[in-house]
């Protein structure tokens, strides 16, 4: 174990102390404490770095005329699945950033015991069925930059309640928001920008915080 030495900005201390972010232990909302002198497993990336990752991923899916969705997923200091969205390309609906780099990591894993705790990180809050898929893998924690408002699912874990919990397929993932927030945002104001798909174009400029128009 090592503290970390190089939070992101947004884990710093503010003035009430230390800064709070999002965090939703199993979907339950409320204000971690993760500040300064938060305790990083050593040979694991943070979140900071993860996300960083996801943005470079999410710059390639602007390249090719995608939202900005990046996804990556990681055990350890290992990135074992990474990809953007290909709603675009393929004309298709399932085929999220999220579920397409966990496929990946499944693919290389295969089935059986991980050996160190997954994480997934995204540009954007994950949608219900990626929150599923996440669970369904194993993924222990989830850091993602924007909140969606239209589909974001990152507080489903709180009212989920399974009739027999299972110790392993019944865990919700930690899910923590805000990780290079700005940074995210500021793909989705490029993409409303240049896009030509009116509705994606509407979408997009809400989550990057532009005046909506047709
Ligand atoms: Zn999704």
């Amino acid at each position: 174990m090592r503290r970390c030495q190089d939070p992101p900005p947004s884990w710093r201390p503010n003035v009430a102390g230390r800064r709070s972010t999002w965090l939703r232990r199993g979907g339950a909302r409320e204000n971690a404490q993760l500040g300064a002198d938060t305790v990083m497993e050593a040979d694991r990336m943070t979140p900071h770095q993860l996300l960083g990752l996801a943005i470079d991923v999410a710059e390639e899916a602007l390249a090719a005329g995608e939202l900005p969705i990046g996804a990556v997923v990681a055990t350890g200091d290992e990135v074992v699945g990474r990809a953007y969205t290909q709603e675009r390309a393929l004309n298709r609906r399932l085929v999220h950033a999220e579920l397409l780099a966990m496929t990946e990591a499944d693919q290389g894993l295969g089935w059986g015991q991980r050996p160190e705790p997954m994480i997934l990180a995204v540009t954007l809050e994950p949608c219900l069925m990626c929150l599923g898929a996440a669970m369904t893998m194993g993924v222990s924690e989830i850091w993602y930059g924007l909140e969606s408002p239209s589909d974001g699912a990152g507080g489903v874990g709180s009212v989920w309640r399974p009739q027999q919990p299972g110790e392993e397929f019944s865990q919700v993932p930690t899910v923590v928001g805000g990780v290079l927030r700005q940074r995210c945002q500021e793909l989705f104001e490029r993409y409303a920008e240049s896009a030509t798909h009116a509705g994606w174009r509407r979408w997009a400029s809400a989550l990057g915080g532009l005046p909506v128009r047709d």
